[in-house]
């Protein structure tokens, strides 16, 4: 945990603030799947974006980022896009998003600062707008339910970073699970927590430090791709909303009706849906072997059936297969740089880091940054919290429950027996007093 926002906050505004902790995630499987309205495979991992909260008397709301040192202020009647500091806009849309549904806060100071690697594609946007909405919804006590904080979160992004994504970086921050990965339904948002025993192993994030000029528009391109092959597809199996209701029996009659890219494009995501559902089962079962060439399989059909690879990721994946004691690697995210995830043995991470350093600086010039990461769990206060949210509240109030009942069990068993006992004395003694 991070303390230095605490201690701004003190030093900035002198108040106690609520802190709230939001992770960024990691997808282990299921890339480009999600707005194809199929699965995917996130976890919450212990990096994250860590926020102090406190209501402001002052006629206006100041927000201040550590990392860049710099504040920003809002009357937060007109939560309107700014150019600058390009932070404020996640704040500034889940504000807009609490307007429209009249949901009233008062002022506030607020101070943030992550230690989530920033445009890696471990989702520290999401973590910003996720820990953002969750400390409002605490310290006003709007009331809000951790879906709707997560569909305000994705409108954010969607409407003020401009960035189309789908449910799962948003979800995964508000409902990630220590030691957890879930697979998500990305359609019904119906998600099942999945045990992470990792054991020996270990999840590494290799970082390539690029990040192509193609990355963002190349995602919109493949989002219509994707609404294109459906098109074609709908018109002999009308039921077929998205590529998520293709399956692997049709794709073979629309190899020759489909241009070559949109058919690879459908293929893949038939694929990478199979292959989520394929991996739960895997993690179930414990069986870290066959999940890891599902990690390597995927990686082969992002790199060419839908071509959002770049060489460095290809590089470094390959290094992987070479490599002992690696038994799976992809890259993750929307592709054209950022980082691959492997599932690695923890004693050879440092061997490993060295080599594939040492060779991805000679091949690019470029050095690779590496994170271990650990499933962690999802938005949430920090240190002395107390939830108002009612979900939280059931959930405490379920556990109180459970202990209550079970004690209550325990005092009612214990009189009973006493009673019972008592009564086979008695009974047993009957003959004798008469
Ligand atoms: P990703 O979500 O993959 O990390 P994005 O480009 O979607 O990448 O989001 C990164 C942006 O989020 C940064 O450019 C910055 O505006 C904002 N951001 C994330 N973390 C922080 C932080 N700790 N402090 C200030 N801004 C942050
Ligand atoms: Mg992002």
């Amino acid at each position: 945990m991070n303390p230095s926002v605490k201690l701004k906050f003190a030093e900035r505004y002198g108040s106690e603030p609520l802190i709230i902790h939001a992770p960024g995630r990691i997808n282990l499987i299921g890339e480009h799947t999600d707005y194809n309205d199929g699965f995917v495979m996130p976890a919450a991992i212990h990096m994250g974006v860590q926020f102090a909260f406190a209501p402001s008397q002052a006629a206006e709301t100041s927000i201040y980022s550590l990392k860049y040192d710099e504040a920003f202020r809002v009357d937060l009647s007109k939560p309107g896009k700014v150019a600058q500091p390009g932070w404020a806009n996640y704040f500034l849309g889940i504000l807009h998003q609490l307007n429209e549904r009249g949901l009233k806060t008062g002022n506030f100071n607020c101070v943030f600062d992550g230690d989530l690697p920033t445009g890696a594609g471990l989702s520290s946007s999401a973590a910003m707008e996720c820990g953002f909405v969750f400390g409002l919804n605490e310290l006003f006590k709007l009331g809000l339910t951790r879906l709707e904080m997560i569909h305000m979160a994705q409108w954010a992004e969607h409407h003020y970073a401009g960035v189309k994504c789908g449910i799962m970086d948003q979800f995964s921050s508000m409902m990630g699970k220590e030691n957890h990965a879930f697979m998500l339904d990305c359609r019904s948002l119906e998600y099942e927590y999945l045990p992470l025993s990792l054991g020996d192993y270990t999840l590494l994030l290799c970082d390539t430090n690029v990040k192509h000029a193609l990355s963002s528009s190349e995602y919109n391109t493949r989002r219509n791709e994707c609404q294109q092959g459906v098109a074609v597809i709908a018109q002999k199996y009308p039921e077929v909303k998205s590529l998520r209701d293709l399956t692997a029996a049709m794709l073979p009659e629309f190899k020759d009706e489909l241009p070559g890219v949109i058919y690879n494009r459908c293929r893949f995501v038939v694929e990478e849906n199979n292959r989520v559902v394929e991996a739960g089962k895997d993690l179930k079962r414990g069986d870290l072997v066959a999940f890891g060439k599902k990690m390597f399989a995927a990686h082969e059909g992002l790199s060419k059936l839908y071509e959002v690879s770049c060489e460095e990721l290809d590089f470094l994946v390959e290094l992987a297969k070479e490599s002992n004691g690696i038994l799976g690697a992809r890259m993750i995210g929307g592709g054209f740089g950022g980082c691959t995830l492997n599932l690695i043995r923890g004693s050879v991470v440092p061997s490993l880091v060295k080599s594939a350093g040492l060779a991805y600086y000679n091949r690019f010039g470029v050095e690779m940054t590496h994170y271990a990461v650990s499933p962690g769990k999802g938005t949430s206060g920090v240190a002395g919290y107390r939830s108002n949210s009612l979900n939280d509240y059931i959930d405490w109030v379920g556990v109180k429950s459970i202990y209550r009942i079970t004690m209550q069990g325990r005092i009612y068993t214990t009189y009973i027996m006493k009673k019972a006992l008592h009564l086979q004395s008695f009974l047993s003694g009957w003959p004798d007093s008469n």
